[in-house]
Formats: structure tokens, C-alpha cells, sequence
């Protein structure tokens, strides 16, 4: 099963695409998390996303479409995967859909995780991400046992600097302009599902798995 991820920044797709990795035994990828390890580990592909993330804009379509195409090409993601913020672009999409084609595959959903923009800032502005495991949590919503601590590994959890306000309001920006049109792209090829995204967690992951069954 090979199914894409969409929704504004902040709707909770990693949220929802952990827990069908998890459900369904499939890759979580996430172009956001490879971009975030390479910066951690200060990569030379780290350094030059660097740049665009910290401005909250989009990484370059020839940067971003290879790692993904080489990370959907290992062994793991032979029975399918889900795709956590790729693409963001109709031709990301395209390069996707072209390179799906060759191998006489295709994507089975786009799942559009629906949140107004009034409750984006606020999703946003309380994440807070694991600086080991990059699990999130939402400091009033989705809290972690121990304020600060990730409940899975211990490890301090910190407010991305991508999740600043002033940041967020221009990747909504972005988002409107060039992340939307996918959802008429994905409409056109018939697998696009919308999802309400605003309600708890578990809600929304149970409208999920009715979908996907
Ligand atoms: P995305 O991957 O779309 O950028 P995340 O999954 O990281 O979004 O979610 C953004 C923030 O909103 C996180 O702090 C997360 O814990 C929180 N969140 C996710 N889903 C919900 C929900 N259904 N209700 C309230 N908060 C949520
Ligand atoms: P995310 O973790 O999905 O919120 O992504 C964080 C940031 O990484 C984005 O704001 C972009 O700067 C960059 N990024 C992630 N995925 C993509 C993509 N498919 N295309 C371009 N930039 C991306």
C-alpha cells in the first residue's frame, strides 16, 4: 500500500503517517525527518537545506526528489510506504507519478489531513520534537508524561526553530500557493481522501483506517 500524506503544515500528518507505519507495517517517510538527520549530522545536504528550512521555504524540487526517490527505492518500501511531506509540489508530484509508472505501480491514497488555518499557528507554535527519536507531542493537546522528556526514549524535547511563528506564517504561505493544487492533482487521479483533521488524534486515525481498511 503506498499512500501520500497532505495537509498544511502543522495538520498532523507525521502524527497520523507514525501510526499507519505503524498499523500496517509500512515505512514511515518522511522527507522533513531525512532533512533534519543530515542537518544533525552536518551533511553537506544538511547545510544546503539548512538554508531554505530555517526561512520556512521549500528545498529545491531537484534536491529534495532525489533523496526521495532513493530512499522509496530501498528494500523496506518494496511492500509500500507512506510519504510524510513529499511532495509539496505539483512536479514532485509529477517525477512521482512518473516514476511510479515505469515499474506499473501507482499511489492507492493521498490522504488530506484537513485543519483551518486559525488552529495552525497553535498546532505549531506547542509541537515539540524529541532531539533523538523525533517522536512529537503537542505541549496542551498531546502532552508527554514528563514535561520536556520524550515518553518513548528520555531524550529532551525542543521547539523547532522552523515552528516560530513568524516562520510558520510564511510556510503557510507557501503552502497555499504551491502545496494545495495537489489536492486537485491527486482528485484527478481518484485517490484523494479527506480526513477532518481537526478532531483528537484517535478520531482522526480511526476515519483512517476506514479508508484504508
Ligand atoms: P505535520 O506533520 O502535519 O507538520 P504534526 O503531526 O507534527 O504535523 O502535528 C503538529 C502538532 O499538532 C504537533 O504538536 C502534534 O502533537 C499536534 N497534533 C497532531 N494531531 C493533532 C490532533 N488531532 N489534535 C491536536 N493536536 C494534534
Ligand atoms: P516537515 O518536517 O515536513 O514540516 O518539513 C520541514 C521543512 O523541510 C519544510 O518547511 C521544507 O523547508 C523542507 N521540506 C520537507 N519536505 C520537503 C519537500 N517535499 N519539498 C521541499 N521542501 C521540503
Amino acid at each position: 500500500m503506498k499512500i501520500i500524506m497532505l495537509g498544511a503544515p502543522g495538520a498532523g500528518k507525521g502524527t497520523q503517517a507514525k501510526m499507519i507505519a505503524e498499523k500496517y507495517q509500512i515505512p514511515h517517510v518522511s522527507t522533513g525527518d531525512i532533512f533534519r538527520a543530515n542537518i544533525k549530522g552536518q551533511t553537506p545536504l544538511g547545510m544546503e537545506a539548512k538554508k531554505y528550512m530555517d526561512e520556512g521555504k521549500l528545498v529545491p524540487d531537484e534536491l529534495t526528489v532525489k533523496i526521495l526517490l532513493d530512499r522509496v527505492a530501498q528494500d523496506d518500501c518494496k511492500n509500500g510506504y507512506v510519504l510524510d511531506g513529499f511532495p509539496r509540489t505539483i512536479p514532485q508530484a509529477e517525477v512521482l507519478t512518473e516514476a511510479l509508472d515505469k515499474m506499473g505501480d501507482k499511489i492507492d491514497y493521498a490522504i488530506d489531513v484537513a485543519v483551518p488555518d486559525e488552529n495552525i499557528v497553535n498546532r505549531m507554535s506547542g509541537r515539540r520534537a524529541c532531539v533523538t527519536c523525533g517522536a512529537t507531542y503537542h505541549i496542551v493537546h498531546i502532552p508527554p508524561k514528563v514535561e520536556n522528556i520524550c515518553d518513548k526514549c528520555g531524550s529532551e524535547l525542543i521547539l523547532r526553530d522552523d515552528d516560530k511563528p513568524e516562520t510558520v506564517l510564511n510556510r503557510l504561505k507557501i503552502y497555499h500557493e504551491q502545496t494545495q493544487p495537489l489536492i486537485d492533482y491527486y482528485t484527478g487521479k481518484g485517490v484523494l481522501k479527506t480526513v477532518d483533521g481537526t478532531k483528537d488524534m484517535n478520531d482522526v486515525f480511526a476515519d483512517i483506517v476506514g479508508i484504508l481498511g
